[in-house]
């Protein structure tokens, strides 16, 4: 998920790791991080960056039937934890109507999406967002 409140110019350097969601492993110890980091908790400062997969599975969901203001359309608001090729990420869920479909173990792909727009500055931020690879039907 996009963080809120970033700026512009550092938006803009971060593109590439939302738009194809780079993230690095450790050569030591094997654990990976997204997103990335330049040292791993086990000390080591040589970690290689690699690009997660498009497809993964579901992990968790969370309904959110009481949102902010900036979500009001888009309720009930799914956030899921979704494993992409073992790394675990957590993100909005879109094309899904009837969230009863979701169950641990379904089918995700990653989609971008429009995350939020800066009226004042007309920039409109777009970020990682998942949805059912077969659909939402139940
Ligand atoms: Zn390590």
């Amino acid at each position: 998920m996009v963080e809120q409140n970033l700026s512009i110019p550092k938006y803009w350097r971060r593109t590439q790791q939302y738009y194809r969601l780079i993230a690095t492993r450790c050569t030591k110890c094997g654990k990976t991080y997204f997103p990335p980091r330049r040292v791993c908790d086990c000390g080591n400062d040589k970690l290689e960056p690699f690009e997660l997969p498009k497809n993964g599975s579901l992990i968790t969901l969370t309904v959110l039937r009481s949102v902010s203001v900036d979500f009001e359309k888009q309720r009930p608001l799914l956030i899921g934890v979704v494993d992409l090729g073992g790394v675990k990420l957590m993100g909005q869920i879109v094309d899904c109507p009837s969230p009863t479909a979701l169950k641990t173990g379904t089918p995700m792909e990653v989609v971008f999406r429009r995350v939020k727009e800066d009226g004042e500055h007309g920039i409109i931020y777009y970020g990682y967002k998942f949805r059912p690879v077969k659909g939402c039907e139940s």
